[in-house]
């Protein structure tokens, strides 16, 4: 029996940003991890769900179940969330955070410190990068070139990988325990459901099979499992909320969301020549920071024109067909332009999901070694989510001609679908929300109606952006940090 004053299940960077935020404080911490510091095929076993619906990464190869979580195979790709991702907004159903991103600002230095992406550059970026080239022009419109960061600099090769990166710091702290190959099986509730009175943990024997188990009885749970095992561990724990923890009103799982990356979803023709190097490939600045453009819609045309959330890159150089180079020499021809030295590239896009609660993740009869029921997601995507990006697309086309420095030619949408990855970001199971009947955590980040139990990570998204969510999700949880210092002292 373990009695931490905090318990945070889960070592990914969720869980290692709290545990090292709050270490300084008086508060006993065990970080209860399912792995230990390297990959190991029984333990990411567990992670191993069903599918139905829309194809989608195989729920344990989307993930990894060591310390570190999945930034042990992260791209490191990072850029901070847009002020109206927070909003509500009327042709975004379900839209709206609790709060605005003013109430994160405070807390992306830290974040930006912990993924190790330079100095804070982004939207300031176009400065520092004027000496190698210039931006596309793209005059007064809807699309703007924009900027990711990525987590490492020029002297280093990977992005950080979490585990690695902060195991000594983990060890040095004296006040947090990380418990390495401990699972969590179940959050017991009090019988009037109003707090956690304890965790089950267990682990697995070198043949994957259950070993031995043990108790903690925290103060403080903080659940940091990552954006679909948050969700399995609450619908899961059971015996006090039949429906699951936190799901009184059928909401926990629901909300899935990811961001779909369609390749080669338009051919952008710069009539002038190649394009400055930072569209097209990362950039170490020569002061550490690494950088790539890429082509948002502004606010203004996102409420507008009622568009969701995407950042258009530039993909690879490509040779045009006939047909294209024909298009290329009569549009040339139309504008009063040379485009003999024209060159032409291939187009990808992040993209923001809308909300659906029918993209969802379910408990399946199946169990794992230690006898979690395993998942199902059932994954969709609908029509209009990529005609919202195709209005963008179009937007990008008219300002290129307007400007006369380029064109476009929009790949046919019926073939994006069948050219497209995911960002494996898992967003949206857990929602915040400050209603309970739409969301499952409050603005703290608290179960709703379970006092002493907190969700961190990117399951908490109500609404999700086109950015990807980890530099974002270290910030919510060191604001979760904040409070946690101030509800615990
Ligand atoms: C291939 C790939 C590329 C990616 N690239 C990017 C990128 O470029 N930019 C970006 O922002 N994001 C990227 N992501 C997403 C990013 O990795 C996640 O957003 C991030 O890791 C989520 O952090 P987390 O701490 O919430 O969860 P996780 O990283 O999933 O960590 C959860 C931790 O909880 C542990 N755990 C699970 N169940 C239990 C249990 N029952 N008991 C105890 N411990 C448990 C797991 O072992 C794991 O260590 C990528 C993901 C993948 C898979």
């Amino acid at each position: 029996m373990l009695e931490p004053d905090l318990a945070i299940i889960g070592g990914g960077p969720a869980g290692i940003s709290l545990a090292l935020a709050l270490a300084s404080t008086r508060l006993n911490i065990l970080l209860l991890e399912s792995g230990g510091l390297n990959f190991d095929p029984q333990n990411q076993k567990m992670y191993a769900g069903t599918e139905s619906g829309l194809g989608y990464i195989a729920l344990d190869a989307g993930r990894l179940r060591f310390l570190g979580g999945s930034t042990n195979h992260w791209g490191g790709w990072c850029r901070p969330l847009d002020a109206i991702d927070f909003e509500a907004r009327d042709w975004v159903p379900h839209s709206g955070w609790p709060f605005p991103k003013k109430a994160l600002e405070a807390y992306y230095p830290r974040a930006q410190a912990l993924v190790e992406a330079g100095p804070w550059l982004y939207d300031k970026a176009d400065a520092n990068v004027a000496a190698l080239g210039a931006l596309l022009p793209l005059g007064d419109g809807g699309v703007y070139t924009s900027w990711f960061q990525f987590s490492k600099t020029r002297d280093s090769e990977l992005p950080t990988y979490f585990g690695h990166r902060y195991q000594d710091e983990l060890k040095r702290a004296s006040r947090v325990t990380p418990l390495l190959n401990a699972n969590v099986t179940a959050i017991r509730l009090s019988p009037d459901a109003r707090r956690v009175e304890r965790l089950d943990a267990a682990t697995l024997d070198s043949q994957g099979g259950a070993d031995k188990t043990f108790t903690v009885k925290p103060r403080i749970t903080v659940l940091a499992c990552g954006g679909m095992e948050n969700a399995r561990l609450l619908l899961a724990s059971n015996d006090v909320m039949a429906k699951g923890i936190g799901n009184q009103n059928d909401l926990v799982g629901r909300f899935f969301a990811d961001n779909p990356i369609p390749r080669d979803v338009a051919t952008l023709v710069s009539f002038a020549g190649p394009l400055a190097p930072y569209y097209g490939n990362n950039l170490a600045l020569a002061n550490g920071p690494v950088l790539r453009a890429t082509l948002s819609p502004t606010h203004a045309f996102r409420r507008t024109r009622q568009v969701a959330g995407s950042l258009t890159t530039v993909e690879q150089p490509v040779e045009m067909d006939d047909t294209g180079k024909a298009a290329v020499i009569t549009t040339a021809i139309a504008l009063g332009v040379d485009a003999s030295n024209a060159k032409a590239y291939s187009l990808g896009c992040g993209m923001e999901l809308l909300p659906d609660p029918e993209r969802r993740l379910r408990l399946t009869g199946e169990k794992d070694a230690l006898g979690l029921p395993r998942l199902q997601l059932t994954m969709r995507m609908a029509e209009t989510d990529f005609a919202l990006y195709h209005d963008t697309l179009r937007e990008l086309g008219r300002q290129l001609l307007a400007s006369r420095t380029g064109m476009l030619r929009i790949t046919r949408r019926e073939n994006w679908s069948g050219n497209m990855d995911w960002g494996n970001h898992h967003l949206g199971t857990t929602r915040m929300h400050d209603d309970p009947k739409q969301g499952v955590v409050n603005a703290d980040s608290q179960v709703h109606g379970v006092g002493n139990l907190y969700v961190a990570g990117s399951s908490v998204f109500p609404t999700y952006g086109a950015s990807n969510p980890t530099l974002n999700l270290i910030a919510l949880t060191l604001r979760l940090a904040d409070h946690l210092k101030k509800v615990a002292a």
